[in-house]
This record gives structure tokens, sequence and C-alpha cells, in this order.
């Protein structure tokens, strides 16, 4: 009786594997028209110097208005998009659509698009980003990109001169979700990123235990150490808020400040 189920378990984990398959082959098709058809969209959230309290830039987050599914978030589609190739038809469109938005829109403010290490990967980057930057007109200081540490871990040296071109043009490079990948040390001081993202995940953690307050304390301290500019993500609260402050964190960014909307309902004071 136990074989019995055992093989039924089997045999339904099959039927389960094919129907994700064709589910994904389905929205991997879907997600080549999506472009063209008009359904990405972007949304837009501040990111405040906590010494001035202005904002600094706003980072461009992409929404996919499925006509079956409704409003799905990235974590739905990104993984796909970068297995399938297509994600860098849909960052040359992000990355267009915010250089534009800004331009348009955002005067005197910088965009910060997220790339995927896999972009970073095919040696074009630095061209596709040239000549969006060139065919929008947007000032390449105002443009920064977002990239996991996750970055580091193939081929470095090419990366490595993607990003001194990237530099060298005037972008700005951050390194996202900082403490949740695998980058070491030695590369943070190699690849010379330009900010540090720190991961939401730390900032929550904030209120459990003071051994995470000194951690938090610790990594502002090393990003600063590598002359970058300590960005913390997720701040919900104001008790983590006055946190970041007190230990001299540079910018913030989070629900308590401002969530991602559409660039229409930003509200920059
Ligand atoms: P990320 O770059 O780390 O972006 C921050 C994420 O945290 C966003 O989720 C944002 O809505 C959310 N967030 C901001 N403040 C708070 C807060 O106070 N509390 C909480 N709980 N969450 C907060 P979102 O928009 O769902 O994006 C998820 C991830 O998808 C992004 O993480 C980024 O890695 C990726 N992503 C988004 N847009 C793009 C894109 O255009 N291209 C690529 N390659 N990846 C993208
Ligand atoms: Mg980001
Ligand atoms: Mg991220
Ligand atoms: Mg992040």
């Amino acid at each position: 009786e136990a074989k019995q189920s055992g093989r039924n378990k089997w045999v339904y984990y099959r039927q389960d594997m094919s129907e994700k398959l064709t589910e994904r082959r389905k929205m991997a098709a879907e997600l080549k028209t999506a472009i063209q058809e008009g359904q990405l969209s972007l949304v837009y959230q501040p990111r405040f110097n906590l010494r001035t309290s202005n904002v600094e830039a706003v980072e461009a987050l992409v929404r996919w208005q499925h006509p079956e599914r409704g409003s799905m978030m990235p974590d739905q589609f990104i993984p796909l998009a970068e297995e399938t190739g297509q994600i860098i038809h849909l960052s040359n469109w992000v990355i267009r659509k915010a250089c534009s938005d800004t331009l348009d829109k955002l005067p005197g403010l910088s965009v910060s698009v997220n790339v995927s290490p896999v972009e970073f990967q095919a040696s074009d980057l630095a061209d596709r980003i040239k000549n969006i930057l060139e065919d929008t007109g947007l000032e390449p200081t105002r443009l920064e990109i977002e990239v996991t540490e996750n970055v580091t871990l193939s081929d470095p040296e090419r990366t490595c001169q993607t990003m001194k071109t990237l530099k060298q043009m005037g972008v700005r490079i951050l390194i996202d979700d900082f403490g949740t990948g695998y980058a070491s040390l030695s590369y943070l001081r190699k690849f010379q990123f330009d900010g540090l993202k720190l991961d939401k995940s730390f900032i929550f953690s904030l209120g459990d235990s003071q051994q995470n307050q000194s951690v938090v304390e610790k990594i502002i301290d090393l990003g600063k150490a590598y002359s970058m500019e300590v960005t913390a993500e997720g701040v919900e609260t104001a008790d983590q808020l006055s946190f970041l402050k007190k230990n001299k964190c540079d910018e913030v960014q989070g629900y308590f400040l401002g969530k991602p909307v559409a660039i229409t309902d930003l509200n920059l004071s």
C-alpha cells in the first residue's frame, strides 16, 4: 500500500512538473509580446539623502499588466526573462523609458535601474546603455545601475571592464541587496562600486536584537571604508529611520518614506 501511494505521488509530481513547464513556456511567449503590446510599465520609488532630507534619486521598478493574470510583480517574471534571454529586450525597454521619463518629468533628479547580473555577461551592456543615453539625451551622470553582488561571480574580468566603461561615461553603479549574495571583500575593492544598498532584511531585523543593530552599524562603516555611499532599503518605521540617521547611513528608501508609484504620483518634496 505504501508503495502504491509512493507511486501515485511520483505520478502527481510528474504531472505537476509538466504543467509547470507548459505554464512557463506560455508565459515566456507572452512576455515576448508584452513589450510590443505596451503591457509593461514603470513605477518609481524615491531615495532620500538622510542629511539633507532631499530626494536624491528615484528607482525604476518594472510591472507587467498581464491581460489575464492582472498586475504582475518582477519576482514573477524577471527570473523567467533571465533564463530565456528576453531580459535584454525587457531591460532595453526599462532603461529607455526610465531615461526619457527622467529627462521629461524629473528635472534635476537621477534615476536608478536594475540590471540583471546575466546582462553583464553579454559584453555589449555598456554599448546598449550608451546608445540609450544618446537617443534619449539624458546626461550619463543622472543614470545609476543597480546590480546584485552576484555579478562578481562569473567572468569577473569582463564584468570589471564593463563597469569601468560605464563609470568612465559617468554612469554610477550600486550594489543591490547587499549582504544576501556572494561577493567577497576583495571584490568590493576590485570593482569599485559607487554605492551599496543594504538589503531590507537587515533593516527589518533591527528591532530584534542588539547584535543585528551592531551588524548594520558595521556594514555602514564597511561601505564608507570602500568609499561607497550607503543606502538602507526597506525602511518601514520611524525607529528604523532614526537608528540609521544616528549611525550616519547616507541614504534611505522604503515604504515609511515613499512607496513605488506611477511617475505622476511621485511626491518629491
Ligand atoms: P530591488 O531592486 O531590491 O527593489 C526593491 C524592492 O523592495 C521593490 O520590490 C520595492 O517595491 C520593495 N520595497 C521598497 N521599499 C520597501 C519597504 O519598505 N518594505 C518592503 N517590504 N518592500 C519594499 P519590487 O518592485 O517587487 O521588485 C523586486 C525586485 O525585482 C527588485 O528588487 C529588483 O531586483 C527586481 N526588479 C524590479 N524591476 C526590475 C527591472 O526593471 N529589471 C530587473 N532586472 N530587475 C528588476
Ligand atoms: Mg534595486
Ligand atoms: Mg534586487
Ligand atoms: Mg534591493
